[in-house]
């Protein structure tokens, strides 16, 4: 910032100088002296000009200072701002770090507006300062994440004050509010915090923890086993698609209609000596690093691999891909992807991506300009797992999907009562009028296949088709149905 301030103050008298020695020189030329009153008035004026230059820069900065450093609409510092401490702020060695997701921010925004929200966060802003000591620095890290900075001797009151401050209800156009939230915290070293470009890391661990498993707060340190753990097991991932350690199950997925493609969908499982470790233990610890984009290649290029041999014994299926929505929002993947499905001169249809619908209710924009990309190409995408989280119908409306997947326990609940068999035959109707193929998965009776068949099901998979097969079983199991389809 002071550096800044020299700049401009050179920039003024550099420009004052010049104006000056125009003016000379323009005198001069008229043959006139430098004392003269005409030359006396000119030089005032330059004066006031260099006066209004520094106004309007010093205007600027201020404006620069408030775009860069503040969270424009909460009105709230944002991590740039944390570049302009220095060691100064800090008196204590330790300095708490403080991350808070609001976790019902989404429902906020929904019933209310973006504008409302930010009313509300300014609200928490002014409370936070008025009740925190001054020293305490608010960070606005993203809309559902806070993150605060406390160089105090008592860090446990500092904590009870911040958790007070959240559960207050707060007042909002006369309309009273609750937050909902959740905690992570973490002791740091005063020396290495302005260093560090990622000192939040610890307490975001701690408070993805704490929402994961709905608790008020947690310390960093009382996690730091499992986070090793999971950070473990990440550091191995590259070395294990390298040495062939990933391999798949596969589990059919078949057409109610004899015209239509059998699907084969691919269930990654991982090798580490004698252990077999399933996706559910290790991919959600992946869709928080990059790594899932090198796995989902990974995925496609062995998709690729078996679609082409499965086509030379003259079989033409295709295969469904479970792609993270952090996959999809990723621009270089959606490429790498494209660019891979072009390359194998393969026809799109053989490909399908599954997206889990809970990890698609954050949509944005990006998803669905890259789920429009992949659309266009021919590729078929579904969302996977519907009716297992909390996404209502409305988020499909802007998204470019062909099938919507209903997830097994709604299966599940087919002839335990009259009211659910005519809930799920009713989906099915409103899924096919918003244009959406049916795919009903954990189908385990013939009951339920007959019941589904029955309602108008486009596509079936479960343990009563077949459970997931190692890669030669399904091998057998495609020449022994391929041309059956729907078995009863
Ligand atoms: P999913 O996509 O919902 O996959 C279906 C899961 O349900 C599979 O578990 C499968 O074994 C199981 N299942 C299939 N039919 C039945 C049935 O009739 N009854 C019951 N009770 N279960 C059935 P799995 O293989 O453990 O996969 C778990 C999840 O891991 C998958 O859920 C998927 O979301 C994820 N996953 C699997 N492979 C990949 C992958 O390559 N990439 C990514 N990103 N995720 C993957
Ligand atoms: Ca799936
Ligand atoms: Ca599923």
């Amino acid at each position: 910032m002071k550096r800044n301030k020299k700049r401009i103050a050179f920039q003024v008298v550099f420009l004052n100088l010049v104006f000056i020695l125009t003016a000379l020189i323009i005198y001069r030329l008229l043959k006139g002296t430098v004392t003269h009153p005409m030359m006396m008035l000119f030089i005032f004026f330059a004066l006031i000009n260099g006066l209004f230059i520094y106004i309007s820069f010093w205007f600027n900065e201020t404006f620069y200072r408030r775009e860069i450093f503040y969270s424009e609409l909460e009105r709230i510092p944002n991590q740039n701002y944390l570049k302009t401490l220095n060691k100064k702020h800090f008196k204590n060695d330790n300095i708490l770090l403080v991350s808070i997701i609001l976790s019902n921010h989404n429902k906020l925004i929904k019933v209310f507006d973006e504008m409302f929200f930010y009313k509300i966060m300014n609200n928490l802003y002014d409370r936070f300062k008025k009740k925190l000591k001054a020293k305490n620095i608010i960070i606005s890290n993203n809309i559902r994440k806070k993150m605060l900075i406390i160089d105090g001797d008592n860090y446990l009151d500092s904590l009870n004050i911040i958790v007070s401050v959240l559960e207050e209800e707060i007042l909002i156009e006369d309309i009273p509010i609750k937050l909902e939230f959740n905690i992570g915290y973490y002791l740091k070293e005063n020396n290495n915090i302005l260093t560090d470009d990622n000192i939040f890391f610890e307490c975001d661990v701690a408070s993805t923890y704490a929402l994961n498993n709905s608790l008020k707060a947690v310390c960093f340190n009382e996690i730091e086993d499992i986070y090793q753990y999971d950070y473990n097991l990440l550091k191995l991932i590259p070395n294990a698609i390298n040495d062939e350690e990933l391999f798949f199950y596969y589990q059919p997925i078949i057409p109610a209609s004899k015209e239509e493609y059998l699907y084969l969908e691919m269930l990654i499982r991982w090798q580490r000596d004698d252990l077999v470790i399933m996706p559910n233990d290790f991919i959600p610890q992946l869709e928080e690093t990059l790594l899932i984009n090198d796995i989902s290649v990974y995925v496609l290029k062995k998709a690729i691999d078996e679609i082409k041999k499965y086509l030379l014994d003259g079989y033409k299926v295709a295969m469904s891909i479970n792609v993270s929505a952090k996959n999809l929002i990723s621009d270089s993947f959606v490429e790498d992807a494209i660019k891979l499905i072009k390359e194998s001169n393969l026809d799109p249809y053989h490909f399908e991506f599954e997206i889990t619908e809970g990890s698609a209710i954050n949509f944005t924009e990006k998803l669905i300009k890259n789920m429009s990309l992949l659309e266009a190409l021919g590729i078929k995408v579904s969302i996977d797992d519907f009716g297992s989280g909390f996404s209502s119908m409305s988020y499909f409306n802007k998204m470019p999907i062909n099938f919507v997947k209903i997830d097994k326990e709604i299966t599940s609940h087919i002839n335990q009562n009259k009211n659910s068999n005519s809930l799920i035959k009713n989906l099915i109707v409103l899924l096919h009028e918003l244009g959406y193929g049916v795919v009903s998965e954990g189908v385990e009776t013939k009951e339920q296949l007959d019941f589904l068949l029955e309602s108008g099901i486009d596509y079936v998979q479960g343990y009563h088709i077949s459970k997931p097969l190692s890669y030669d079983d399904t091998k057998t199991w495609v020449e022994k149905n391929y041309n059956k389809h729907v078995i009863n």
